[in-house]
């Protein structure tokens, strides 16, 4: 089985910092150092995008004002699956790899 390398699996929160109201329940929550706390704005920061876990969505979950998103499964999922295409064929992956 091939693996993709996480830098290039674009899966990590966006936070809509017009929707966020600064409660720092998904700071709390996340362990994986994916967010930090911006004191100025008063919401949280992504600052390690890759240490989102693939799949994980639990923060979203938490946030009472939508304010975090995050891509499809299906459009993650065709981009692993593109690479493993390329991976498979011997080509250098192509890191520009979007959905189709
Ligand atoms: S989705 Fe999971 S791993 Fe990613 S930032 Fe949220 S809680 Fe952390
Ligand atoms: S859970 Fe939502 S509202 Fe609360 S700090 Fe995070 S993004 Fe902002």
């Amino acid at each position: 089985m091939f693996k993709v390398p996480r830098e290039l699996i674009p899966w990590y929160p966006t936070i809509d910092e017009d929707k966020c109201i600064g409660c720092g329940e998904c700071f709390d929550f996340c362990k994986n150092g994916v967010f930090e706390w911006d004191e100025e704005k008063n919401c949280p920061k992504v600052v390690n995008p890759f240490n989102c876990v693939v799949g994980c969505s639990a923060c979203q979950n938490l946030c009472p004002q939508e304010a975090l998103s995050f891509p499809s499964m299906k459009e993650i999922t065709q981009i692993i699956k593109k690479y493993h295409e390329q991976q498979a064929s011997g080509q250098e992956i192509d890191k520009e790899v979007k959905k189709n």
